[in-house]
Parts: structure tokens; C-alpha cells; sequence
């Protein structure tokens, strides 16, 4: 049962809308909700490339409604100002690597205006929220109902070693190689590319890696951790090639989107649970627009006719 919040004194009230007349909530300001963000995925814990924390906002605006996102692209932009956001969360950055101009010709100067012509706030939880306990592979590995041992790679500076890249998931049940790919496909939200399978579709899989978005840097990890699996997204054809050349590891690609977007609900999730400790009156959405670049699949027309003479 939801407490009802101490007002510290001076503080505005107002009824709360969640359909209790005479409740009353607080309605936080955006310096508080990043503050609560910058608690969960600290900005210092992100790789030193990256482009963490607030893009865009007023840290005096209220804050009222919150829509969690994988990327900051004009559908998700447009979708917040649909549902009256006021803070926009992605985990992808709007600017990786720095700009010159925010001008409304470009496509990301056209998101920057419109998020601060409808006062909408954008802040960037990445490799911060990637590392986090619980991250982004936590969520990963979660939706697929695994059971999460311990990080691929833990962070050193984590002396709990609950921190790290990617995660390494015991199955309570062993499955082949092809059903956990089916239980991918079923429970990761669905996209065009689905998941494909590199190695013996038929291999027993009892340990599985999980790592959200591009993993084909992590492949000694995974070996390392003696994976008979490893689920993560945008492998190339080299990496691997090798990778399931030098052992019996099966790989599972899925699309990067896919990958990523149980983190969505994971973050709101626990940012509805802040919000209930402070007794905010905040609402907290997730966007369920698939953001991915790749739009359609044709499979390939099975045939038994030889390709041709080779040339
Ligand atoms: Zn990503």
C-alpha cells in the first residue's frame, strides 16, 4: 500500500491525478529526477567516448511524465509530445561525438527543437545504464527468464563484482542451441531481423553470455566464462566467423533495438519506485515504437539446386 508523502513545508501541493481526490502529491522538479537518474546510472561510470546525462531541459521545470526510449529519433520525440512528457529518457545518445549547429534542417537539430518548443527534457543513461546493477544486460537476460550469475566483465572498480559489462546466465533447464534462439524470438519485442543463429543449432546450451547491443568486442569474456551460448546484437562476418571457428560457442544475434529495449521497462521500473519513496506524482511510460533501422526481412527461397559451377 502506497504511504502517503510527507509535503516538506513550502513545497507546492497539488491533488494528485492518479484518481485520489484529496491525495497529495509532490510534483518534482527536473533537477530532482535527474538527480534520481544520475543515482541509478552515474555519469563518472560511463566509458570516457560516450555522451551521458542531460541534452536538453530546464532544471526548475516540473515534471509530471516521463517516457523511457532506446533512441532519441523524431518518431520517439513526437510520441513524447503526444503523451505530454516532460522528460524524455533514452539510452542512446543524441550527440555521440559533438556538433556545430542544432539547426532544424538537420535531423537531430530538428529533435532539439522540437523537444524545447514542447518544454521536453532529454537525458542519456548509456554505458552507465550498460554497467549498472541492475543494467541493461540484467534486463537483457531477464526477459529471456535467465537466471544472472555474475557480470562478463566485471567493473574493477565495483569491489561487490555485481558491475561489469554483459552477464553470465545459468539455464535451470539445459535447452539446444535452436530453443533458446525460439525463446529469444518470443520474448525480446519483434523486429524484422528476429534472431540468427551462428553454430550447431542442435548443441546443448546450459551457460549463455548476454550482452544488449554490439558485443563482438566481448568474445574472450565469453569464452572465458566457458558460455556454450552468447546472445548480444550487430555481429559482424569476421568476428564471427572466428569466434565459432576457435570453439563450439553458438552465437545468437538479435536485432540491437531488441536488445536493449527490456532496459526501457527495467528503468521504469525503478524510477516508478523512486517516485512512489518521494510520493512524486510522476507517470512513467515506455514507448513500445520499434526504433530499429531494419525494416523488413525476406528469407532466403530455399532451393536444392547446386549454386552453379564455381568461377
Ligand atoms: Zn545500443
Amino acid at each position: 500500500m502506497r504511504v502517503a508523502p510527507v509535503v516538506p513545508a513550502g513545497r507546492r501541493r497539488r491533488y494528485s491525478r492518479a484518481g485520489h481526490p484529496g491525495s497529495l502529491a509532490l510534483v518534482p522538479r527536473l533537477s530532482e529526477v535527474i538527480a534520481a537518474l544520475e543515482n541509478l546510472w552515474p555519469a563518472e561510470r560511463a566509458e570516457s567516448w560516450d555522451a551521458v546525462g542531460t541534452v536538453v531541459g530546464d532544471p526548475d521545470q516540473q515534471v509530471t511524465r516521463v517516457l523511457f526510449a532506446v533512441d532519441p529519433v523524431r518518431e520517439i520525440v513526437d510520441e513524447a509530445v503526444k503523451l505530454g512528457a516532460d522528460l524524455l529518457v533514452t539510452h542512446h545518445p543524441l550527440y555521440l561525438r559533438g556538433t556545430t549547429t542544432v539547426a532544424a534542417s538537420t535531423f537531430k537539430g530538428r529533435v532539439v527543437h522540437t523537444l524545447i518548443k514542447n518544454d521536453i527534457a532529454l537525458h542519456v543513461a548509456h554505458t552507465n545504464a550498460d554497467t549498472a546493477d541492475p543494467g541493461v544486460s540484467d534486463a537483457l537476460a531477464g526477459a529471456l527468464d535467465l537466471r544472472v550469475v555474475r557480470p562478463l566483465v566485471p567493473d574493477p572498480t565495483d569491489p561487490e563484482g555485481r558491475r561489469g559489462l554483459g552477464r553470465v546466465c545459468e539455464l535451470d533447464h539445459p535447452l539446444t542451441v535452436r530453443e533458446l534462439a525460439a525463446r529469444a524470438a518470443a520474448c525480446l519485442p519483434a523486429t524484422a531481423q528476429g534472431i540468427r543463429v551462428a553454430g550447431d543449432p542442435e548443441a546443448t546450451v546450459r551457460t549463455v553470455a548476454v550482452s544488449g547491443g554490439s558485443g563482438d568486442s566481448l568474445f574472450d569474456a565469453v569464452r572465458a566464462a566457458g558460455a556454450d551460448a552468447f546472445l548480444t546484437a550487430d555481429l559482424r562476418h569476421h568476428p564471427a566467423s572466428e569466434a565459432v571457428a576457435h570453439s563450439p560457442l553458438a552465437l545468437l544475434d538479435a536485432a540491437h533495438w531488441a536488445t536493449e529495449w527490456p532496459w526501457c521497462e527495467l528503468a521504469a521500473a525503478q524510477l516508478d519506485e523512486i517516485s512512489d519513496r518521494h510520493g512524486w506524482d510522476l507517470r512513467v511510460h515506455v514507448s513500445k515504437t520499434v526504433t530499429d533501422p531494419w525494416t523488413a526481412h525476406a528469407a532466403s527461397t530455399t532451393t536444392d539446386e547446386p549454386l552453379g559451377a564455381p568461377n
